[in-house]
Protein backbone atom coordinates (compact mmCIF):
# COMPACT_ATOMS: atom_id res chain seq x y z
CA UNK A 1 0.00 0.00 0.00
CA UNK A 2 1.58 3.19 -1.31
CA UNK A 3 0.82 6.31 0.74
CA UNK A 4 -0.99 9.32 0.06
CA UNK A 5 1.49 12.57 -1.77
CA UNK A 6 0.80 15.61 -0.04
CA UNK A 7 0.36 18.51 -2.55
CA UNK A 8 -0.66 16.28 -4.80
CA UNK A 9 -4.59 17.04 -6.26
CA UNK A 10 -5.86 13.58 -6.73
CA UNK A 11 -4.41 12.28 -3.12
CA UNK A 12 -6.60 15.58 -1.72
CA UNK A 13 -9.51 14.68 -3.78
CA UNK A 14 -9.49 11.07 -3.02
CA UNK A 15 -9.47 11.47 1.21
CA UNK A 16 -11.53 14.52 0.45
CA UNK A 17 -9.73 17.53 1.35
CA UNK A 18 -10.48 18.76 -1.76
CA UNK A 19 -13.34 19.79 -4.05
CA UNK A 20 -14.47 17.37 -6.56
CA UNK A 21 -17.78 16.20 -7.85
CA UNK A 22 -17.62 12.63 -6.74
CA UNK A 23 -19.59 10.12 -8.81
CA UNK A 24 -18.25 6.46 -6.88
CA UNK A 25 -15.76 6.06 -4.17
CA UNK A 26 -14.41 2.44 -2.27
CA UNK A 27 -11.58 1.26 -0.38
CA UNK A 28 -9.77 0.89 -3.56
CA UNK A 29 -10.83 4.12 -5.83
CA UNK A 30 -12.21 7.43 -6.46
CA UNK A 31 -14.37 8.57 -10.14
CA UNK A 32 -15.06 12.32 -10.14
CA UNK A 33 -15.99 14.53 -12.74
CA UNK A 34 -13.15 16.14 -14.60
CA UNK A 35 -12.92 20.05 -13.73
CA UNK A 36 -12.07 21.07 -17.66
CA UNK A 37 -14.20 18.46 -19.42
CA UNK A 38 -13.77 18.06 -23.14
CA UNK A 39 -16.99 16.34 -23.41
CA UNK A 40 -20.51 15.63 -21.82
CA UNK A 41 -19.21 12.74 -20.19
CA UNK A 42 -15.64 13.70 -18.61
CA UNK A 43 -14.51 11.76 -15.68
CA UNK A 44 -11.31 10.94 -14.09
CA UNK A 45 -11.03 7.55 -12.17
CA UNK A 46 -8.17 6.94 -10.00
CA UNK A 47 -6.42 4.99 -7.14
CA UNK A 48 -7.57 6.11 -3.97
CA UNK A 49 -3.61 5.72 -3.03
CA UNK A 50 -0.74 7.93 -4.94
CA UNK A 51 1.04 5.98 -7.91
CA UNK A 52 2.82 8.53 -10.29
CA UNK A 53 1.67 6.74 -13.13
CA UNK A 54 1.07 3.41 -15.68
CA UNK A 55 4.93 3.29 -15.58
CA UNK A 56 4.66 2.60 -11.72
CA UNK A 57 2.02 -0.15 -11.96
CA UNK A 58 4.08 -3.57 -11.15
CA UNK A 59 1.93 -6.85 -11.58
CA UNK A 60 1.26 -7.10 -7.65
CA UNK A 61 -1.51 -3.89 -8.72
CA UNK A 62 -2.98 -6.66 -10.99
CA UNK A 63 -6.17 -6.40 -8.79
CA UNK A 64 -6.01 -2.67 -8.79
CA UNK A 65 -5.73 -1.85 -12.11
CA UNK A 66 -8.70 -4.70 -12.86
CA UNK A 67 -10.72 -2.67 -10.62
CA UNK A 68 -10.19 0.53 -12.10
CA UNK A 69 -10.95 -0.24 -15.86
CA UNK A 70 -14.46 -2.15 -14.04
CA UNK A 71 -14.90 1.23 -12.02
CA UNK A 72 -14.32 2.81 -15.56
CA UNK A 73 -16.79 0.78 -17.00
CA UNK A 74 -19.39 1.20 -14.34
CA UNK A 75 -19.27 4.99 -14.56
CA UNK A 76 -20.12 4.97 -18.24
CA UNK A 77 -23.17 2.99 -17.38
CA UNK A 78 -24.18 5.21 -14.77
CA UNK A 79 -23.77 8.11 -17.08
CA UNK A 80 -25.61 6.15 -19.99
CA UNK A 81 -22.78 6.31 -22.48
CA UNK A 82 -21.83 2.57 -22.61
CA UNK A 83 -24.05 2.07 -25.50
CA UNK A 84 -23.52 4.74 -27.58
CA UNK A 85 -19.47 4.33 -26.84
CA UNK A 86 -17.11 5.80 -25.01
CA UNK A 87 -12.96 6.73 -24.88
CA UNK A 88 -10.80 5.98 -22.30
CA UNK A 89 -7.40 7.23 -21.91
CA UNK A 90 -4.71 6.83 -19.65
CA UNK A 91 -1.92 9.65 -20.88
CA UNK A 92 1.55 9.05 -19.42
CA UNK A 93 4.96 10.66 -19.05
CA UNK A 94 5.53 13.99 -20.83
CA UNK A 95 5.22 12.62 -24.52
CA UNK A 96 2.01 11.09 -23.25
CA UNK A 97 0.79 14.42 -22.01
CA UNK A 98 0.47 13.55 -18.96
CA UNK A 99 0.09 17.10 -16.59
CA UNK A 100 -1.24 15.12 -13.34
CA UNK A 101 1.09 12.83 -11.53
CA UNK A 102 -1.32 10.36 -10.45
CA UNK A 103 -2.51 7.80 -12.39
CA UNK A 104 -5.98 8.15 -13.91
CA UNK A 105 -8.00 6.74 -16.20
CA UNK A 106 -9.89 9.29 -18.65
CA UNK A 107 -14.12 8.55 -19.12
CA UNK A 108 -15.06 10.44 -22.33
CA UNK A 109 -18.32 9.88 -24.00
CA UNK A 110 -21.61 11.85 -24.66
CA UNK A 111 -20.02 13.10 -28.24
CA UNK A 112 -18.53 11.48 -31.26
CA UNK A 113 -14.69 11.57 -30.67
CA UNK A 114 -13.27 14.64 -32.30
CA UNK A 115 -8.89 13.85 -31.96
CA UNK A 116 -7.67 11.00 -33.58
CA UNK A 117 -5.00 9.03 -32.35
CA UNK A 118 -1.89 10.12 -32.02
P1 LIG B 1 -3.73 14.44 -17.83
O1 LIG B 1 -3.36 15.48 -18.86
O2 LIG B 1 -4.02 13.10 -18.42
O3 LIG B 1 -2.71 14.39 -16.71
O4 LIG B 1 -5.14 14.90 -17.25
C1 LIG B 1 -5.29 15.66 -16.10
C2 LIG B 1 -6.76 16.02 -16.05
O5 LIG B 1 -7.06 16.43 -14.73
C3 LIG B 1 -7.16 17.17 -16.97
O6 LIG B 1 -8.19 16.73 -17.84
C4 LIG B 1 -7.63 18.25 -16.01
O7 LIG B 1 -8.74 18.98 -16.52
C5 LIG B 1 -8.01 17.44 -14.79
N1 LIG B 1 -7.94 18.15 -13.52
C6 LIG B 1 -6.92 18.90 -13.04
N2 LIG B 1 -7.19 19.35 -11.81
C7 LIG B 1 -8.42 18.85 -11.48
C8 LIG B 1 -9.26 18.97 -10.34
N3 LIG B 1 -8.89 19.68 -9.26
N4 LIG B 1 -10.45 18.34 -10.35
C9 LIG B 1 -10.83 17.62 -11.43
N5 LIG B 1 -10.09 17.47 -12.54
C10 LIG B 1 -8.90 18.08 -12.58
ZN1 LIG C 1 -1.54 11.47 -5.61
Amino acid sequence: MRNHLIGCIFCKIAQGIAPAKILYQDDQVTAFRDSHPVAPTHILVVPNQHIDSLNELTFADDALAGHLLNVARQVAQQEGVDQDGYRLIINTGIDGGQTIFHLHIHVIGGQRVRFPMG
